[in-house]
């Protein structure tokens, strides 16, 4: 890359939204991009929701859901032939910046890989190296000018919600889904480095080949999977606190109140919404606007 390139990089603004599985993610970068920067667009970074496929089950953001705004890197790869690595996505990402930048828009970084935003961000970016399972050093210097908002939700508060998405999502047709994707015969041909990962396609294999008949494999199945999910929480919020002790500089959000709401009230998402609004939303657009301001 030319010398001058890079300096451009080093000061186009983007903003990243993090933290574990569950936290909302999702739905934040569409409140701000909605309300207040509507020339913002999408960049997943997802591990299995750059895969197209399994929308269900890895939960992606429906296209309701996204009110017009542009994702990118989002179910846009072939799960039979690719598996995007921290390597690919660096470049596959970067240059999805580049347009947006072009385009006079406000590129924002959303998902749940940590190891997809290290290897886009730091600067000095070592493929064989492991900055999340080995005492490598974190590169705290960064290719972008970066605001970053890490949502989090306690623990036990976000166990407790990750179980009971898990019942909704298997109410909203993830079993559907894979009685589809087992049925006719994609597992076979799609990675099972890469999309055959995602939670609940390995969990639920034996019950749905099997017929679906052994109510104990079904409930063996979907303990497993919440299981899975709430250590996925887990390793993911260790893998962000180190990049903050790595030196990056994280505002970390605590949206623990509003799960809190979500488990205890039935008020159709007024009360809900409205926490959300004031120490999210709210919150996260400070930062973002003096981040844009600077
Ligand atoms: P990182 O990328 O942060 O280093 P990792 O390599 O463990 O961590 P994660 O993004 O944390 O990758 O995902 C780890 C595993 O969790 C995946 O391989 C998959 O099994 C599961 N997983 C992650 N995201 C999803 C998702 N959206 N849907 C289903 N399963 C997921």
């Amino acid at each position: 890359m030319e010398p001058t390139a890079v300096n451009t990089r080093r000061h186009q603004k983007i903003v990243v939204i993090m933290g574990p599985t569950g936290a909302g993610k999702s739905r934040l970068s569409i409140d701000l991009a909605t309300c207040y920067y509507n020339n913002s667009e999408i960049i997943n970074s997802d591990k299995m929701q750059v895969y197209r496929g399994l929308d269900i089950t890895t939960n992606k953001i429906t296209m309701q859901e996204r009110r017009g705004i542009r994702h990118h890197l989002l179910g846009s790869f072939d799960p039979t032939e690719s598996v995007i690595n921290p390597f690919n996505f660096r470049q596959f990402a970067s240059e999805k910046i580049t347009d947006i930048v072009s385009r006079g828009g406000l590129p924002v970084l959303v998902g749940g890989s940590n190891s997809f935003i290290y290897s886009l961000l730091a600067k000095n970016f070592d493929p064989k190296s492991d900055v999340f399972n080995r005492p490598d050093p974190v590169s705290s210097e960064l290719r972008y000018k970066c605001c970053f908002i890490w949502v989090d939700v306690s623990f036990p508060v976000l166990d407790q919600y990750l179980c009971k998405r898990v019942d909704e999502m298997l109410g909203s047709g993830m079993l559907e889904e894979l009685k589809e994707y087992f049925g006719s015969g994609q597992d076979l041909r799609v990675k099972r480095n890469g999309l055959g990962q995602a939670i609940g396609v390995p969990e639920l294999e034996g019950y749905v080949k099997d017929g679906l008949k052994c109510e104990e494999m079904y409930e063996e199945a979907v303990r497993r999977i919440k299981d899975n999910t709430c250590q996925l929480g887990k390793r993911q919020v260790g893998k962000i606190v180190r990049l903050k002790k790595g030196g990056w500089n994280l505002n970390r959000i605590d949206a623990t109140e509003v799960f809190k709401a979500v488990m205890t009230t039935d008020d159709g998402g007024g009360r809900v919404a409205e926490i959300w609004e004031k120490q999210v939303v709210e919150t996260s657009v400070k930062i973002v606007k003096q981040f844009l301001d600077e």
